[in-house]
């Protein structure tokens, strides 16, 4: 599966801006997989990583949880390039964030007890 790839983060220079699409009310949202800095708008230079990050906004932007978006669903919105999977690896431990590729580290829900 491929995901919109928003850019460079100005909040710390990255090249590692994503865009985000929250669980239950379909708001698009920026996260930065370098360093956790999340916004409806852009990452900004003048705040420091951690004053915008996903851990202390979650529940603002995606209170039912979040996805990487992909190109066709942030609208009109810049797409830089599409990537891979390989990113929800290395976000994967953000809160909030699920899978939506193939692949998943969910353990087992071990229901089939038979
Ligand atoms: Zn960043």
């Amino acid at each position: 599966m491929m995901f919109a790839h928003a850019g460079r983060c100005e909040a710390c220079v990255a090249d590692d801006l994503l865009y985000a699409k929250a669980i239950g009310s379909d708001r698009v949202f920026f996260v930065c997989a370098a360093c956790s800095a999340a916004g409806v708008e852009r990452p900004t230079e003048h705040l420091p990583a951690w004053e915008q990050s996903i851990t202390g906004r979650i529940r603002e932007l995606a209170p039912m949880g979040w996805t990487l978006a992909t190109s066709s669903e942030v609208g009109d919105r810049l797409v830089a390039k599409e990537v891979d999977n390989f990113y929800e690896e290395l976000i994967a431990h953000y809160p909030g964030f699920q899978f939506r590729s193939g692949f998943s580290a969910e353990p087992s829900d071990g229901a089939d007890g038979g």
